[in-house]
């Protein structure tokens, strides 16, 4: 809600593009060219005038100690975040520099571009970025890190159809929140939950925490980590075994439904017990209440996805609300990622510039190449909207790369990041309260325009205006580039067939929404994109691609040496790592009291969680909230939040999941111990 001005303050409107499904509208307070609080507005009618504590401290985030305010040149060892003042001409001239030389001498495979969710705008990643890392014939970066599997599990059954807006959630009489803590990532979906809930509807939560939300559900499912396939399948046994399945739907609306059934036959209650640790009697509870209620809601988050088994996990929570029947109501079906609603609107239009044949490269096994010499090594890597060495696993192997004396490191950023203190060139670069930028909510139906509140701090430029300069002075610029905001706006948004209402929209309002409006009802005003408009429930692509086929589980990797499984979901302080320089306090990691007194551990001790990959040092925090079996160490946390600088990622595998080559941050297993007095 908008602040009381003090004399000489204004409110300007703004939007936020942080890597949020929510995309609030904002009110930012200004007074003398600065950002002096930020609130939210009431113009996305989903978030409602009220943002996260996270950008509420963003002013921080603008002025604080860590914000790079001018390009510098390292002057001291790799890591040690020591730089000389340059001016931009000066840096992007050795940037240049070495870009050629490296193009010229082994080719620009030895070029890696590096980015990944530090803005979700249009104009700050894929415009005159992808124009210069194509036109150089740099390796291709796949962005797999999060929501690749579930995207490929959407895609392969749905066609990624829209799912249930926030909004409606408050119609339904069942809510099943599966592998998500909205108390503290969107967060604007809690009050409708609160909504439907006072009306009587139930609530099931899973996740291997009791969080907030499962503190007020009708039903916890803590679940072993990795086991949202098992319990999804045997979920589906029960409804199909019982006759709760909707036959007639499963015949007008899909393709597989036999062979669905099929593979989840072997899941008997019991055998699910068994892998997921929860009682059978809790399993079957949840398939009747799913099978009983109606509207019924299933919100899947990305939790399930981050371990082997991930996109099937994903593929078998979709595939509930089918069998069941679940659609065609107004508060009925699922809501995953909404990113695709804007999918004529093509993010990369304003590039004007092909793929180049060149390698592809997973951002999960980073390390791996980084490490790497001679004619497969990456010789320079160009960091930007990302913090790779706090983000990514296997995070030992990656500082090793970064270690690389042979390695020219680039990272673009507006604060001095973990990663950026490796850099070899920093460049400052402006927050979106400093450029214009037009974004799209992945959880919210809306798409939003928001110029510049503040002009840039320091010295910082935006992404499209250094990416265009390298351009130029590399010789890879064409006449007729979009190189401004203005006209790269223009190309993103021409590229959809609405582009004249979207462009008409966001100029006189600041917003848009879908053609389907606010809130399209699944089956009613929005099908599947897939060729028949029907859901294909053992799509022959992905049954190809996971290792043991579409819905074969790998088993639990737990060993007798690291019996614990090692989690790291998001906190209410950090968007992944974004704003992590604000929170400096040591972060503890969590553990069940059994699991703690069995290995001598009270509340506070210093100890050591480890693996065969590495290990952190920290505090141990004792927590019945987290089931026996698992702990939990946040993601998004910076060196400075452990004593050993070191955090999840340093023991996450760099293995990869069963569809999309996504990240398997919940394998780890570890083992913790005392690690006695510092
Ligand atoms: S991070 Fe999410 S909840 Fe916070 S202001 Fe941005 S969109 Fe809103």
């Amino acid at each position: 809600m908008s602040a009381a001005l003090r004399p000489g303050q204004i409110h300007v409107e703004s939007a936020c593009p942080l890597d949020c499904p929510d995309a609030c509208s904002l009110d930012v307070t200004v007074a003398d060219g600065r950002v002096v609080a930020i609130g939210g507005s009431e113009k996305n009618p989903v978030t409602r005038g009220y943002i996260c504590a996270k950008v509420r401290r963003y002013p921080e985030h603008l002025y604080g100690e860590a914000r790079i305010q001018h390009p510098g040149i390292r002057s001291g060892c790799k890591g040690e975040g020591k730089f000389r003042r340059a001016s931009w001409d000066e840096a992007l001239g050795l940037v240049a520099a070495r870009m050629k030389a490296v193009r010229d001498s082994r080719g620009g495979e030895g070029i890696l571009p590096f980015s990944y969710g530090g803005s979700n705008g249009y104009l700050s990643q894929d415009t005159t970025d992808a124009r210069l890392f194509y036109r150089l014939g740099a390796s291709r970066l796949l962005r797999t890190v999060c929501a690749a599997p579930s995207g490929r599990a959407a895609s392969g059954l749905y066609g990624k159809m829209p799912g249930i807006a926030y909004q409606d959630y408050a119609h339904a009489n069942l809510i099943v929140v599966w592998g998500m803590n909205p108390s503290v990532s969107g967060i604007h979906l809690v009050p409708y939950i609160q909504e439907a809930q006072k009306r009587g509807a139930r609530l099931v939560v899973v996740d291997p925490r009791r969080t907030r939300l499962a503190e007020h559900a009708d039903l916890h499912l803590a679940l072993h980590p990795g086991t949202d396939l098992p319990l999804a399948l045997a979920g589906m046994r029960w409804l199909f075994a019982q006759g709760r399945a909707d036959r007639a739907f499963l015949a007008q609306h899909t393709h597989g439904a036999e062979e669905l059934a099929r593979r989840a036959e072997p899941w008997t209650l019991e055998r699910a017990a068994r892998e997921t640790r929860l009682p059978a009697a809790d399993i079957e509870a949840f398939a009747r209440l799913y099978a009983d209620l109606s509207p019924a809601a299933l919100r899947c988050g990305w939790g399930p996805e981050r371990n082997r088994n991930g996109g099937s996990a994903i593929a078998a929570i979709l595939a509930l609300p089918a069998v069941a029947g679940k659609f065609g109501v107004r508060g009925g079906g699922y809501t995953l990622s909404n990113s695709a609603a804007w999918k004529d609107v093509d993010g990369m239009a304003a590039a004007k510039a092909e793929a180049p044949p060149t390698r592809e490269i997973n951002m999960n096994q980073l390390g791996d190449v980084l490490v790497r010499r001679g004619e497969a090594s990456v010789d320079l890597i160009f960091v930007y909207n990302a913090n790779p060495l706090m983000t990514i696993p296997d995070q030992e192997r990656v500082r090793a790369g970064l270690e690389r004396e042979d390695l020219f490191t680039v990272v673009f950023d507006p604060v001095m990041t973990d990663t950026a203190r490796y850099a070899d060139v920093v460049l400052p670069a402006t927050t979106f309260l400093e450029r214009t930028e037009i974004s799209r909510g992945y959880g919210a139906f809306v798409m939003q325009k928001a110029d510049a509140v503040i002009p840039p701090v320091g010295e910082a430029r935006p992404n499209h205006e250094v990416f265009a300069e390298l351009c130029r002075r590399l010789d890879l610029a064409r006449p007729g580039d979009p190189e401004t905001a203005e006209q790269i706006a223009e190309a993103v948004l021409a590229s959809s067939r609405r582009g004249a209402h979207l462009r008409r929209s966001l100029d006189e309002n600041g917003i848009a929404f879908l053609e389907e409006g606010v809130a399209p009802v699944q089956f009613v005003d929005t099908f599947p994109r897939t060729a028949d408009r029907k859901i294909d429930l053992v799509p022959e692509p992905l049954d190809r691609e996971a290792p043991l086929g579409l819905y074969g589980y790998q088993p639990e990797p737990e060993t007798g040496r690291y019996p614990l499984a090692l989690i790291s979901p998001a906190t209410d302080r950090t968007i992944s790592s974004t704003l992590g320089e604000l929170h400096r306090a040591p972060v503890p990691v969590a553990m069940h009291p059994d699991d703690a007194g069995s290995r001598g551990i009270r509340e506070g001790d210093r100890v050591r969680i480890f693996n065969a990959l590495g290990s952190v040092r920290c505090r141990a925090q004792v927590d019945a909230g987290v089931r026996a079996g698992v702990v939990f160490l946040p993601k998004g946390i910076w060196s400075h939040n452990t004593e050993s600088g070191t955090t999840a990622n340093a023991l996450s595998p760099n293995t990869l999941t069963d569809l999309g080559g996504g990240a398997c941050f919940n394998d780890a297993r570890v083992e913790v111990e005392p690690a006695g007095p510092a």
